[in-house]
């Protein structure tokens, strides 16, 4: 008998729970619907697509299809049920609100159809309700941490099946190229791809690359954007290239082999586990993509301000640190954490404008759309999340810039027009003398705006909006 396996945010092979136990047992069919993507972004989708493309690769070497349809599971897997004569349907799960209500539909569902329906953990290190205190989920995030790494031991990951059975009824596939997910006229996906390899494959080459290169100065290095210190491993674990086990794993064996390498570890597992800690909130507060946690926040007074959004988003706001990370995103659908915060709280703080809108830029621009990190780290930025910032913390774009791109290197990467601006000036280009700019041949305005607000007059604007709120605590 047939066991069907729906493929969704988990696009890999390896440590894939629900192939791994359909494969034991018999004839394997895998399938993936559209309709799982359809609450995502553009960027996000264009990844998704190619990542689909290498594992129905994948799958046809081993003698699999993956089998594609639109429509809702509800609407069309009852179909596959029967068209294939399988017997059972296995997933990995899921932790937001619309996916589990969609898992549990379909555990009935199959209930009444007589079809075995088994979920599987594969997408997080532990599930988010068999991590409590005192019965009550975690607000903060070192508590909750340190307790993970007291209480809990990691399963080991799975490794890919040793072999297959393939079906002997295999229902029609739709054709991806039809979906619609490869942006044309224009096609901006090219810029991405000359930044990004996709897929399982290239998700290991990616983390044995950030081994040799950037591990070794994680823990000092993961706040400097101009330098390639991170894992850049983020939108490999948004589609489920690569699983949270296996990186803790392969790293955990690291570290015991080169004990010099424990504290850079350690370092990289904790951000990991920032990812764990927002899985853990969206699951217990499941209005966390559109709610302020903190409720006081529904009264903060926001401003409508269309033409200052549109400059964030286009990267001119006159603040080269803010616009540096604005065209990173636009071009390569990827930010650097440090400069995710510094143009977060632009947003958020000098412009006043709702962290909603910055979430949902991010959402359609990013490769690495994460609906738990996303919102929970607009959330944490603007004040109003579970283990936020303090609202009254408000960066400045200049010394944030001079502390963590101190030569500039990062600023000039992404706008090229300021090459030529010397270090001491290239992240407050309006404060240059006049000659520096003439030599550098800027002229404010034209090749670079001036900036959009006055920095110290809109932080004491902000403080004053949230004072407003606090008082009418
Ligand atoms: P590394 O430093 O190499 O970290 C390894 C992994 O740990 C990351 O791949 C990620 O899975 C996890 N991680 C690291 N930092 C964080 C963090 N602060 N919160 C949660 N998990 C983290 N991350 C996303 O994956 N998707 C998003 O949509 C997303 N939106 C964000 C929005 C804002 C406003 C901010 C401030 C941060 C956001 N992040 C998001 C978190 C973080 O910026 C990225 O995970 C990180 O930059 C990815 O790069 P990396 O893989 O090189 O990270």
């Amino acid at each position: 008998p047939t066991t069907i396996v729906l493929f969704r945010n988990d696009l890999r092979l390896a440590d894939h729970p629900a192939l791994w136990y359909a494969a034991q047992r018999g004839p394997v069919l895998p399938v993936y619907l559209r309709h799982a993507a359809d609450s995502y972004g553009s960027a996000w989708r264009w990844w998704h697509g190619e990542s689909l493309l290498k594992l129905q690769a994948a799958l046809a070497q081993r003698g699999l299809p993956l089998l594609l349809r639109s429509g809702t599971a509800k609407a069309v897997l009852p179909e596959i049920v029967r068209a294939s004569g399988a017997d059972a349907v296995y997933w990995n799960r899921r932790y937001d609100r619309d996916g589990i209500a969609e898992d549990q539909e379909l555990k009935s569902l199959f209930k009444e159809l007589g079809v075995e329906a088994r979920s599987f953990p594969g997408n997080l290190l532990v599930e988010p309700w068999e991590h409590l205190r005192e019965g009550q989920p975690y607000r903060v995030f070192t508590p909750f941490w340190k307790a993970m790494l007291a209480r809990h031991r990691f399963p080991q990951p799975l490794a890919e099946p040793e072999s297959y059975r393939a079906p002997t009824a295999i229902p029609a596939s739709e054709d991806l190229a039809r979906w619609g997910w490869h942006p044309h006229h224009p096609d901006w996906s090219i810029g991405l791809a000359r930044h990004w390899e996709v897929g399982e494959e290239a998700a290991w080459r990616r983390l044995r690359d950030f081994v040799d290169e950037g591990l070794a100065h994680y823990a000092e290095g993961r706040n400097l954007p101009g330098k390639p210190f991170v894992s850049r491993l983020s939108p490999y674990l948004a589609h489920g290239e690569i699983s949270p086990r296996q990186i803790w794993w392969h790293l955990s064996r690291l570290a015991e082999e080169q004990g010099a390498w424990r504290r850079n570890v350690d370092a990289f597992l904790r951000e990991l586990g920032w990812r764990e800690f927002s899985w853990h909130l969206l699951y217990h507060f499941p209005d966390l993509p559109r709610e302020p946690l903190r409720p006081e926040f529904q009264r903060f007074p926001w401003r409508q301000d269309p033409a200052a959004l549109r400059a964030w988003t286009r990267a001119r706001t006159g603040y080269p640190i803010i616009d540096a990370g604005m065209r990173e995103l636009w071009e390569s659908g990827w930010m650097h954490n440090r400069v995710r915060m510094i143009v977060a709280s632009f947003l958020v703080k000098d412009l006043r404008i709702p962290w909603q809108e910055g979430e949902a830029w991010f959402w359609d621009t990013l490769v690495d759309a994460d609906l738990a990190n996303n919102s929970a780290s607009w959330q944490w930025v603007a004040g109003c999340g579970a283990d936020a910032a303090p609202y009254f913390r408000v960066f400045n774009p200049v010394l944030q810039a001079q502390k963590f791109d101190p030569q500039g290197d990062y600023v000039r990467r992404w706008l090229p027009q300021l090459q030529r601006l010397p270090a001491d000036h290239i992240h407050a280009p309006w404060q240059a003398p006049a000659v520096v700019l003439e030599q550098a041949g800027i002229a404010l305005g034209k090749e670079y705006p001036r900036p959009l607000v006055d920095h110290h007059e809109a932080r004491e604007a902000a403080l004053a909006a949230w004072e407003a709120i606090r008082r009418e605590n």
